[in-house]
């Protein structure tokens, strides 16, 4: 592709994306299409001679688009949001066009220490302490998820506690990792890859109301393992979970940690961003005196494309002990000066992509206060939804309510006392909802009950996509109950 043909497809897919996105409203926010279908649409066989470009977009229109669900549309309240923007988006395209890979300082200063910069700037953003800024022995460094961040606070936790054993002669003994009921299923997945086993996974129980966990269960654990000749490494406190975005009692369960000299992990994934706003810094209770290391996601309700996660560290010599290996083609001047930071030490791959672009590009295009206001938006609009929900005597609102997420259940009073039959009610009432394309949410249980989980926080969701939502999925709710009715 020449610079000139590079230009105008460029020109065309940039106007391809805004033409998406202005339009997006006019898609079926989840896909509709069969298993199957997208796969079928294509050839089965690569092309022998180039085709150009043009039919890529034009199969973007007819294959693609129908077999997308659309993320970015304002009625997406499923999971949790997965935020985009046109500075990310940006930054992004420009990360592509430098094409580097910025695995050592050397491979590109500038994809480094923007790097750092831009860690430093959100930890002062949302409040973190000193000690995560990267001119101290801790530091911060973009990862792709929340799910990498923790297998490496597992693996930092594992340095230590053996004093660096575990890097030559693997885990030998019984070894604990500390979760709640609620903890996302990311700390059993890494406890597998680095073979402490799904086993030593020991879960702690929650706070019936709060569904935080369990400070002195967690302790009782700890010392039992201890006494049965076990290690315990880390203790993972979630900060917004994602079935009800409950947040831990992290102050108490680092009081716990200190006491045992276990890693302590804060998993922030969805909520951690929303301590840009003052009125929210609640949430890193207990952060600055306790934590070992700490996670959250711009890519969900930070307005940064995926994927971009932030990991912290309050020191990072256990993460890097555990993963630093130099070999000689890797060897450099700089990295054996000791004067430069080599990410691809605090990281998995050895290579990584320039994430700090879309990041630096976010927070220079919205600064602080429209950071705080995207925030404040998403958490007025659930403040607002659990109102109308907690009015309704046909629905249950789930309490306490949390940030941008809201949890509802219909009553159905056809099958009072009947949980199971409830249960089955409320997931066909979510396909009834999801297939319709008028919008998109997902389910968890609480209780060992099915609630309809809205996460609240799109880029470009407003009051009246919300006001929408709620009023469909009201309507669909009593043709349902009604439906039922006649039926008898
Ligand atoms: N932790 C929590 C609390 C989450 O809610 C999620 C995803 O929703 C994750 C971890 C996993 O995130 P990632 O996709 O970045 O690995």
């Amino acid at each position: 592709m020449t610079s000139e043909e590079f230009r105008r497809h460029g020109r065309q897919v940039v106007d391809w994306i805004a033409d998406y996105l202005a339009g997006i409203e006019a898609h079926p926010v989840r896909s509709q299409v069969q298993p199957g279908a997208v796969r079928a649409a294509l050839p089965a066989h690569p092309p022998e001679r180039g085709e150009g470009f043009d039919g890529v977009l034009a199969d973007l229109d007819r294959v693609v688009l129908p077999g997308i669900t659309h993320w970015q549309h304002p009625s997406f309240f499923a999971y949790f949001p997965a935020n985009a923007s046109g500075p990310a988006i940006l930054g992004d395209l420009l990360s592509s066009g430098l094409g580097v890979q910025g695995m050592l300082w050397a491979t590109s200063p500038a994809c480094t220490e923007l790097e750092t910069v831009v860690v430093d700037w959100l930890a002062e953003l949302l409040g973190l302490p000193e000690h995560f800024r990267t001119d101290t022995a801790g530091g911060g460094v973009i990862q792709d998820s929340a799910s990498s961040a923790t297998l490496l606070a597992i693996l930092a936790g594992l340095h230590r506690v053996s004093g660096g054993e575990v890097a030559n002669g693997g885990i030998t003994g019984r070894h604990t990792l500390y979760v709640s009921t609620q903890t996302h299923s990311a700390v059993a997945k890494a406890a597998r890859i680095v073979g402490v086993g799904a086993e030593n996974v020991r879960t702690v129980g929650v706070d019936e109301k709060t569904l935080g966990m369990d400070p002195a269960e967690l302790d009782r654990a700890i010392a039992e393992d201890r006494a049965a000749g076990a290690v315990p490494v880390m203790v993972c406190a979630t900060v917004g979970t994602t079935s009800t975005a409950a947040v831990d009692p992290v102050r108490a369960i680092g009081e716990v940690c200190r006491r045992h000299g276990v890693w302590l992990h804060v998993d922030a994934a969805y909520a951690g961003v929303a301590a840009v706003c003052p009125e929210l810094r609640w949430l890193n209770d207990g952060v600055p005196e306790y934590v070992d290391s700490y996670a959250t996601n711009p890519h969900k309700w930070l307005l940064t494309n995926f994927d971009c996660t932030v990991l912290w560290v309050a020191d990072r010599a256990p993460l890097t002990g555990a993963l630093a290996i130099t070999p000689e083609f890797l060897r450099n001047a700089a990295t054996a000066s000791g004067a430069v930071v080599d990410y691809r030490d605090w990281q998995i791959s050895l290579g990584r992509r320039f994430r700090a672009l879309k990041l630096w590009a976010v927070l220079r295009w919205y600064g602080a206060e429209g950071l705080r206001e995207h925030i404040r938006t998403g958490v007025a609009q659930a403040t607002e939804l659990a109102r109308w929900v907690a009015e309704d005597p046909d629905f249950e609102l789930h309490e306490p309510q949390h940030l941008g997420l809201v949890c509802l259940r219909p009553r159905w009073p056809d099958h009072n006392g009947d949980r199971g039959a409830a249960d089955d009610a409320t997931l066909r009432l979510m396909e009834h909802l999801n297939a319709s394309g008028a919008l998109y949410l997902t389910h968890t249980k609480v209780s060992g009950r099915v609630v309809l989980r809205m996460a609240l926080g799109g880029t470009g969701t407003e009051q009246r996509h919300v006001r929408a939502a709620w009023e469909t999925i009201r309507d669909t709710y009593r043709n349902m109950a009604r439906s039922k009715k006649s039926a008898r």
